[in-house]
Formats: C-alpha cells, structure tokens, sequence
C-alpha cells in the first residue's frame, strides 16, 4: 500500500521535477521492494543484487555533485528517502549509509585524487562504503573512542575496534575514525587491508534486511595518502551524520505512512460486530491520529529541505526532524499493528516490522535523548550533556 493521507494538499508544495524523483522511487519500492521484502526481512538478508538497481535510479550520493554523483537536491534527496524507507527502512539505511556517510566524508574531506579514486564508483554501486565512528565503548560520547591511528614513518597504523558500523563486511572501503597525536582524523581504509576484520552482528530484532558490524583493527598498515586531509576534530565525522539525520527526518515518515495506510486498507474490509472496523470511532480516531501526524512530520521535513537548499540548516533544526519525526513514526506503526489486531503481528502485514525497524532508526544518528538534549542547548544555552 502506498496511499498518502494528503489533507493539506502536500503535493502543491512540490514541484514537478521533485514529484517526479518521488513517483519514480515510489515504483521502484513497488516493484522491486514490496514483493520480497517480508522474506528478506525474516531470512534476514541484505539484498545486494539491488545496489546495481539503486545506483541506476540515482539514489547512491545523491545530493552530491560532480564526480559522477547525482547531484539532486536536497529535498529530492529527502523524497527519495521517504519512498524508499516506506519499502523498508534497511533500505533507505543502506542509502544513507553509502550516500550520507561514506561518501559524504569522501566529498566534503578527501583530497581530490580520494575523490577521484573512489566516488565515481560508489554512485554507480560499484563500490561499497562503510563509516566507522561508534565503538563498543564510546556511542553517543563519541569523543570517548579509543581507536588510535599512529604514525610510523610515511604510514599510518591503525589499532581498534567499531561496532553496528553498517554494511562492513560487503564494503570494498571503510571511513574510519581514529584518535591521533593530532586528536581525531579519517582514514579511508580497503577493507582488504591485512588486519581489518568486519563480522555481522546477529541476530537482530530489527533492522534485518540490513547489515551491520563488529570491526577490529589489528595493525592496520596504511599509506599516508589514505588520511582524508580536510577532516580535522569531531566535528568532520559529526556534519557527516547531520546529512544522515537529514535523510532520516524525511526517511521515518515513508515508514508511518506504509504503516497507516496498511492499516487503512484493512480497516476498510475487516468486518466485526457486523461492520468494518473503519466505521468505529475509536479506528477513526487512531487512523486520523496517524494522518494528522504524518502531514506535520512531512512540513517538517519539507521546510528542513527548502533550508537545505538554500544553504542555511542548522544543526539544532535537524535535531528537530529527527527527534520528532521519529518518534511520530514509531508510534504510528505501533498503533497501525493494533487495528490489524493478531493479523498484525504476521509478516504479511507491515507495521510490525516498521516498528522493529524503528527501534534502530531513534537509535543510531543520535537517540532521542541526545536529539533532546541537543535542542535543550540551543532553547537555554547550557549543555547538559555530561
Ligand atoms: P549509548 O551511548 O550507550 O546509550 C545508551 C542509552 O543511554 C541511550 O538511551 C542514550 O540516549 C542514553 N544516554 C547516553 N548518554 C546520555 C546522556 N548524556 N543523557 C541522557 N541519556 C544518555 N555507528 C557508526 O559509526 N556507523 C554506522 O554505520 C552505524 N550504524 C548503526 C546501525 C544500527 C542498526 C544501530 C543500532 C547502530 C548503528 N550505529 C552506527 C551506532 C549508533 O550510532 C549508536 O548505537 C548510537 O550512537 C548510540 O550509542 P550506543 O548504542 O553505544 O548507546
């Protein structure tokens, strides 16, 4: 199911070139995703054939230029991202995780040979990126790492271990984030490096059409060259997630809407007590509960992406996005499993597994608490974090 609630007319803020990157995904999800999904999902299983697919339809780095990158705007971007995680969310993850993430640090930090080598070849989906910055210790905190890059004449040897970093063990290159004698820095390591060692994390309640990983780096032996030059400090690994959590604001909405219009459908052809489940006020409060959600979410979004453009979000507006596009998005799909009652919880229906999926997605790119406390900081000028 892909109806769209659209009480307020959403589609006229859009323009024709944007509407037409949505519907062209929108297909794609339809086609390619929907079918098979509820069995990647439960077989939990990546499936890698699509990245061919995707790069074809020009989601791979998306919002970059050059380099053989797409080069679409951001609110594109942003629609792309909606349709593809209404499919599932471990889809629009590998999206934000090739596009975002890796080749977002490639683009906006590497030196031009590093953008050369590598981005012409991650837009066409011959290459596969990871980004590693999270550690078994040091999440939210990631000034914590203690994954240390040290220099020993020309080269650079790298020793620690990452955890949940996405797409490891299918990635050709890693971003990886290391202390130095120079605080941090980013590495672009092959994964064929001797000594780099990427094991999926299994099994997993959420997120299983998707891949994520431990990482140990043991002696990791790397030219000088592999440095990204213009990566200085947290702050480069941090501005990569800023793109993510920006693709995650639109990205959640695709999964309420899938949710809602999931249980939309059923509702309408359920029978109890004689009637459709639809004709009780208490579905139709839910079912507009939903909708009235999802059209904010979606002005959200939408007014992150116009800023977007216009080169003027900020880091604390993202925060809003994804901080309470999230949360509508997790609610939504549990309340939708509900008006599909014990079906709800069968595979065939998605909401559950929107939910499921949900779980990782307020997880990673900053909890919920540290999206609040970010804004906390910015509403009263004192930093609570610590
Ligand atoms: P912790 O930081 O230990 O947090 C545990 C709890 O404590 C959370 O509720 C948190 O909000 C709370 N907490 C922490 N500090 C505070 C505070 N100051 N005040 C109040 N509450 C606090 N990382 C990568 O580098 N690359 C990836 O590709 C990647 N992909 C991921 C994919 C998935 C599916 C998942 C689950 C994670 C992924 N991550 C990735 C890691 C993700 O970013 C971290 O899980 C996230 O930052 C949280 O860190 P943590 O899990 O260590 O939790």
């Amino acid at each position: 199911m892909s109806a769209v609630p659209d009480l307020l007319d959403f589609d006229e803020l859009l323009t024709d070139d944007e509407r037409a990157v949505r519907d062209r995904v929108r297909g794609f999800v339809d086609a390619r995703v929907r079918p098979f999904i509820a069995d990647w999902y439960e077989r939990a299983l990546f499936p890698t054939e699509l990245v061919p697919e995707l790069a074809e339809l020009g989601v791979l780095g998306m919002h970059l230029r050059g380099y053989g990158c797409p080069g679409r705007s951001a609110v594109e971007y942003g629609l792309a991202a909606m349709e593809l995680e209404a499919g599932d969310s471990g889809l629009r993850t590998f999206v934000s995780v090739q596009g975002s993430l890796a080749m977002s640090a490639i683009h906006t930090y590497g030196s031009e040979a590093q953008k050369k080598r590598w981005l012409p070849r991650m837009a066409a989906g011959a290459a596969i990126g990871c980004f590693g910055l999270t550690e078994p210790d040091s999440g939210s905190d990631p000034a914590g790492m203690t994954t240390f890059a040290r220099k020993e004449g020309d080269a650079w040897i790298l020793d620690g271990a990452k955890r949940w970093i996405g797409l490891a063990s299918i990635a050709q290159i890693a971003v990886v984030w290391a202390q130095t004698d120079d605080g941090v820095r980013g590495f672009l390591v092959p994964t064929d490096s001797p000594g780099f060692v990427a094991t999926p994390i299994g099994p997993k309640m959420s997120l299983r059409a998707s891949i994520q990983c431990d990482i140990t780096l043991t002696e990791v032996r790397l030219p000088s060259d592999a440095l990204l030059p213009q990566a200085r400090g947290l702050r480069a690994p941090l501005s990569c997630l800023n793109e993510a959590r920006y693709g995650i604001g639109w990205g959640v909405i695709g999964a309420a809407r899938d949710s809602y219009a999931t249980a939309l459908a059923y509702s309408q052809t359920r029978m109890q007590f004689d009637r459709p489940i639809a004709g009780f006020q208490l579905t139709q409060q839910k079912l507009v509960d939903m909708a009235v959600e999802i059209e904010k979410a979606q002005l959200v979004a939408l007014r992150l992406g116009r800023l977007k453009d216009a080169g003027r979000l900020q880091p604390h507006q993202i925060s809003v996005a994804k901080l309470s596009n999230t949360r509508a998005a997790i609610a939504i799909a549990r309340e939708a499993r509900t008006i599909i009652g014990g079906n709800g919880i069968s595979a065939e229906y998605s909401p559950m597994r929107h939910a499921a999926n949900l779980e990782s997605v307020r997880t990673y790119e900053g909890t919920d608490e540290v999206h609040t406390l970010v804004l906390g900081a910015h509403i009263t000028g004192i930093p609570a974090f610590r």
